[in-house]
């Protein structure tokens, strides 16, 4: 008998675009095991099976759920700025759609569940301390406010998986507005199939964007409303210091969430330069760039729509760079609003982008904690020992740009408390923090101990929020940690 696991499975995207997609079902797992289950998460979708080993053979890609049609999705994507005609889920399987409580449909995703047919040279697994990270940084992204997918469960296969060494196997149940991306966008294109290009773009509407069905051009709009989505989530990105690390245009995805959760980091000392993952020699995707690294996602994106936003290919290139140069403004007005919150500024004067920039330029090579620094400059306005100066290795700059700050203060009447209290609602205390992430996963790994897992998602649960003896996970990476690495495909 097939495990009901209370879901109202819902899988338009199997049923209407049927050529998009290989049927195909995860490996048996010699030994599942449930490590974690989001049970909030699980709460919004309405699951209700509980039975711990039911949900490890479901979440370990075992057994197929009622209602679940598995399939692999295809797309290619631009890695690295150099095309792939053929990517998609070479180690992930679309279990299917779950119409969520709150009525959002949602994809639940295995991810390491075994091979497909776009698994090209790959296993099809996943490592259990590459699994853990994931689960770790979405959760966190997604409550500090941030567009992402997210972790449902971790289960362990009892599958030994060989990198450079054999490390223990695992599946994660990521859950998402959907997996559609650029990339599944340039498959089409790249095939020179526009019919289904056309069907996949309405399909995306239908589910993403419906208010763009009544427009009069509602190709364009749909560019334009993914490059919204996208200046946003960068925006955003760079307020927090995340680095994404592997911006490739299959790892963008049309609904503005964040993906992939490979090579990426927070940064603790702020470094406009920000980079962590090891095949990334360029510095394609360093902190920095990564702004224009969307907008050039962006441009791939709109190319594969040029065919149906008119028939004159001039006006229609025309017309979508346009839309794509867009991206700027747009990014600059939530990065530039995003930054006067966390300077405790409500209103908007010039100079406001100026005096941010140069905060910035302050920080660079002092080896300053960038989360630390502004709940510091909060501190800065109501007591007079604030350690902010403390932070920089030579803080002149820094001062300097405080008494500008101050006095850019004064121009809005707002009582010192109220104002640090407006600041502290913006500005993270707790970011996941790599070295603390390390020892989760060391001891997951080598103790098989969850106590340190449990305890970093507990405390970024609430980023915003002063918790009492977690002081430590507010703090940077001892210099004995050093430079930290990030690889992909672990
Ligand atoms: P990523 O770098 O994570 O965006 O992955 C790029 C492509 O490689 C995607 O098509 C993945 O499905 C595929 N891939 C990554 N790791 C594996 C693996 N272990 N086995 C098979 N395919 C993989
Ligand atoms: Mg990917
Ligand atoms: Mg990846």
């Amino acid at each position: 008998q097939q495990i009901a696991l209370g879901f109202s499975f819902d899988n338009s995207y199997a049923k209407q675009l049927q050529e998009f997609y290989v049927a195909c079902e995860g490996d048996k797992a010699p030994a599942p095991v449930l490590i974690k289950l989001n049970q909030p998460l699980a709460k919004q979708l309405g699951m209700s099976n509980t039975n711990a080993e039911q949900l490890a053979q479901v979440f370990s890609g075992s057994e197929v759920p009622v209602g679940a049609t598995p399939i692999a999705q295809v797309y290619a994507g631009h890695q690295f700025g150099g095309f792939s005609p053929q990517l998609g889920d070479g180690r992930a399987l679309l279990l299917g759609e779950v119409v969520d409580t709150c009525d959002a449909r949602q994809d639940i995703q295995l991810k390491g569940s075994g091979r497909t047919p776009f698994s090209r040279g790959g296993d099809g697994k996943a490592v259990l301390g590459a699994i853990l990270r994931e689960y770790v940084l979405s959760e966190a992204m997604h409550a500090l406010g941030i567009a992402t997918t997210r972790a449902l469960a971790v289960v362990a296969t009892g599958e030994p998986i060989y990198r450079t060494r054999y490390l223990p196997g695992a599946v994660l149940t990521r859950v998402a507005a959907s997996h559609i991306r650029v990339g599944t966008f340039q498959f089409f294109a790249a095939q020179g199939e526009q019919d289904k290009l056309k069907q996949l773009a309405d399909y995306t509407i239908a589910r993403h964007y419906p208010a763009l069905k009544q427009s009069a051009q509602p190709y364009l709009d749909l560019i334009i409303a993914v490059r919204d989505k996208q200046a946003q989530l960068i925006a955003q990105w760079m307020l927090v210091g995340f680095v994404h690390g592997v911006m490739n245009t299959d790892n963008m995805t049309i609904s503005g969430e964040t993906i992939d959760y490979g090579p990426c980091a927070f940064m603790d000392h702020y470094d406009a330069n920000a980079l962590f993952s090891s095949i990334d020699q360029e510095g394609r995707y360093a902190y920095s760039n990564q702004p224009a690294m969307a907008q050039w996602g962006l441009a791939r994106f709109a190319e594969t729509l040029l065919p149906f936003i008119s028939d004159n290919t001039d006006a229609a290139i025309a017309a979508a760079t346009e839309a794509v140069k867009g991206f700027w403004p747009v990014f600059k007005l939530h990065w530039l609003n995003g930054m006067r919150a966390k300077l405790g500024l409500t209103t908007a004067a010039d100079g406001d982008e100026a005096l941010c920039e140069q905060l910035l330029a302050s920080m660079q090579s002092q080896n300053v904690d960038y989360t630390q620094l502004f709940r510091q400059l909060a501190v800065a306005l109501t007591q007079a020992g604030s350690d902010a100066d403390n932070l920089f290795t030579d803080p002149a700059l820094f001062i300097k740009w405080k008494q500008t700050w101050l006095n850019r203060l004064e121009q809005e009447p707002i009582p010192p408390t109220k104002r640090a209290k407006m600041m502290d609602a913006v500005n993270p205390i707790y970011i996941a923090r790599n070295h603390q992430v390390e020892a989760a996963i060391e001891a997951a790994e080598q103790h098989n101990d969850y106590v340190p897992f449990e305890a970093l998602l507990a405390v970024l649960a609430q980023p915003y929020s002063p918790q009492v003896g977690k002081d430590d996970y507010s703090l940077p990476a001892p210099a004995s940690f050093g430079a930290f690495t990030t690889y992909c495909g672990t």
